[in-house]
């Protein structure tokens, strides 16, 4: 399923890389992953989340706190997809592969691809979850083949329609994953004077047909270690200034409502 990045034929696997029919080769890391994103398509030495973020990230995803989004993830496929065939599984922008490894309970078999720009990110998802291969890679220029996907999944992930829609086969579903508007409303309270809600994301896109919006809602109490970890899985890690960190631990932590919309789509 994974395409060459510099020539986008078809790579084949061996022992310990992957090649190309242009002989376009790609080491397969120790921990089972390869990297897919050419070097001129980096804006950075090493884009996407660092080791320090994916281990912050880590922490608090298997704290539990996130479980309820993960088991409705499971729900959603399992409601829609009977258990006698097999599926192939895409995770756009996998991280460190938390979502992945609950699809271990799924009631279909599938093969899971998972890929993501952070390296740090996918060497940990890599590492764990064995039942997935994975790549370093781009939204914008996904390392697999077209049309070879019954099923996309994005949690909080850019979403690049054309290459979503290239992915998946015809009539094969996108579960896409975005906050809803007081998702870790008390964490905005905490570190902003003032605090706005998340706008609500259109649904439509184009190339799809918007099936549901199923909406998952929590509260949550976090101490102050692992209210700096939530912290560093937000965009507001990247837009706040220095002392947020030492905010939350001041304060013990926080309570704040959590929820994720999923929003269903099947590829027309
Ligand atoms: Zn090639």
């Amino acid at each position: 399923m994974f395409i060459c990045p510099i020539c986008k034929e078809q790579l084949n696997k061996n022992e310990k890389s992957y090649y190309c029919i242009n002989n376009h080769s790609f080491d397969i890391a120790k921990q089972g992953y390869v990297n897919l994103l050419p070097v001129n398509k980096k804006h950075s030495d090493n884009p996407g989340d660092s080791k320090d973020m994916v281990l912050s990230r880590r922490a608090f995803l298997e704290s539990g706190n996130y479980d309820c989004f993960a088991e409705k993830l499971v729900d959603i496929i399992n409601s829609n997809f009977t258990n006698s065939q097999k599926i192939s599984i895409i995770d756009i922008g996998c991280g460190e592969g938390y979502y992945d490894g609950f699809l271990e309970k799924l009631k279909t078999n599938y093969d899971l691809f998972g890929f993501d720009i952070s390296k740090e990110a996918v060497r940990f998802a890599s590492a764990k979850y064995k039942k997935g291969n994975f790549a370093v890679g781009s939204c914008f220029n996904m390392p697999v083949a077209s049309e070879c996907f019954d099923l996309a999944i994005n949690i909080f992930a850019p979403m690049v329609e054309s290459e979503t829609a290239r992915v998946l086969k015809n009539g094969g579903y996108l579960i896409y994953a975005v906050p809803g508007k007081n998702h870790l409303m008390g964490l905005k309270e905490l570190l902003y004077e003032n605090v706005y809600e998340n706008a609500e994301k259109h649904t439509e896109y184009a190339g799809f047909e918007f099936l549901e919006r199923y909406t998952v809602k929590n509260e949550i109490t976090v101490d102050g270690e692992m209210g700096v970890n939530l912290f560093k899985m937000t965009p507001y890690y990247f837009k706040t200034e220095l002392g947020a960190e030492d905010k939350i631990r001041k304060n013990g932590g926080f309570t704040t409502e959590i929820h994720f919309d999923f929003l269903v789509y099947r590829k027309i």
